[in-house]
């Protein structure tokens, strides 16, 4: 399957006056916040909290003159590690990298970081973040996971940088269950300039993404995106009801949906970790949004997704607009998780 850079575009060709110029009535201000980090100077203000807790313990452990070494004071560094959510494998082996390459003499600041940027730039890496394409016809993406996770105002992100690309984009509006969702989504495809198919409150999503899917089809679009409700991973008839949903797509086109990605909330933790399992295993799940970024100190729960799941973080979420949104880089994350307390 073809796949391609859905920005298309250089990081310093990255600019949303293009955007404005298209869309300028349609879409809200860009946020102020965003937008003066720049689209690619993401991870550095998302992760703030996440890398303020490693910046204010790590450094202390440590101290200017640096550290000795030794059993406690892994231990410690460990216990460190582990609030970001990284969890224990990925903490384990930053450990036992820094045990091999110091033990019994003093370790500075700065050779901790780079070990340890190290460590995790390993476990990290991903070919693929960007998003799979149809060889023809639409390209269509299904949007998954719990309650509240962020999957609506994901696809409202996703659906403007495919319209900000002049792609013609049809959303399936599949979380029939409550009739705000779908309101939800109706207000995005206006301000958008999207497309949506819905149906009836309360009717069967897997009708409504066939539907979307076969509009996406006869129009021509580029993309088609559907919406699905939130659900647990835990509840399995919920879950069968996601391959049944997929399934139906299949009827129209062949191969779709190209992509199943999982919303998950950063600020969930380890509790992001268990929705990753459930989901991948009933609705292969081919990659994921870190939505609520922006708002979380445990920012480091992309390690273990990776390492776990062998699953790529295609995308953050950063606010709450349709712009507050970036492709997942690996660089930019692991040295925005350590840069703050680099600077010295
Ligand atoms: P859904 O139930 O999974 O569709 O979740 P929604 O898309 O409706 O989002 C739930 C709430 O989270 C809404 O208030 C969104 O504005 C908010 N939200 C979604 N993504 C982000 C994000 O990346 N950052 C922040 N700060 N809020 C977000
Ligand atoms: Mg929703």
């Amino acid at each position: 399957m073809a796949r391609w850079n859905p920005f298309g575009r250089k990081e310093n060709e990255r600019d949303d006056a293009g955007v404005a110029d298209n869309n300028q009535e349609q879409v809200d201000q860009p946020d102020e916040s965003v937008e003066s980090v720049g689209v690619f100077g993401w991870a550095k203000s998302a992760l703030q909290k996440t890398a303020a807790v490693l910046n204010t313990d790590i450094r202390d452990l440590v101290g200017k003159e640096g550290r000795l070494v030794d059993d406690e004071f892994l231990d410690e560094l460990f216990a460190y590690l582990i609030k970001t959510d990284m969890g224990n494998g990925p903490a384990n082996q930053i450990r036992s990298d820094i045990q091999e390459k110091f033990r019994g003499r003093k370790v500075m600041m700065a050779d901790l970081l780079d070990s340890a940027k190290q460590t995790i730039h390993g476990i990290m890496q991903q070919e693929h973040a960007d998003i799979a394409q149809a060889e023809s016809g639409p390209t269509v993406i299904m949007v998954v996971g719990v309650n509240g996770s962020g999957k609506t105002t994901s696809i409202a992100k996703l659906c403007h940088l495919f319209t900000a690309q002049g792609k013609k984009v049809v959303l399936g509006a599949g979380d029939t269950f409550r009739a705000a969702a779908v309101q939800q989504l109706t207000v995005w495809a206006e301000r958008l300039g999207a497309e949506i198919v819905t149906g009836k409150s309360g009717g069967d999503p897997a009708s409504v993404a066939y539907k979307a899917v076969d509009a996406a089809q006869k129009t021509n679009a580029d993309i088609c995106i559907i919406d699905t409700a939130g659900r647990l991973q835990t509840q399995a008839n919920l879950m069968d009801e996601l391959g049944r949903i997929r399934r139906v797509m299949t009827k129209v086109i062949d191969d779709a949906p190209h992509e199943v990605l999982l919303v998950l909330d950063a600020t969930a933790g380890q509790n992001a970790i268990s929705q990753a399992r459930g989901f991948t295993d009933a609705a292969g799940v081919s990659g994921i949004v870190l939505a609520k970024l922006d708002g979380s100190a445990k920012g480091g729960v992309a390690i273990p997704i990776r390492q776990e799941f062998g699953l790529p973080v295609k995308f953050v979420g950063l606010g709450e607009t349709p712009d507050a949104f970036a492709p997942f880089d690996v660089q930019t994350y692991v040295d925005a998780l350590f840069d703050q307390i680099d600077e010295d």
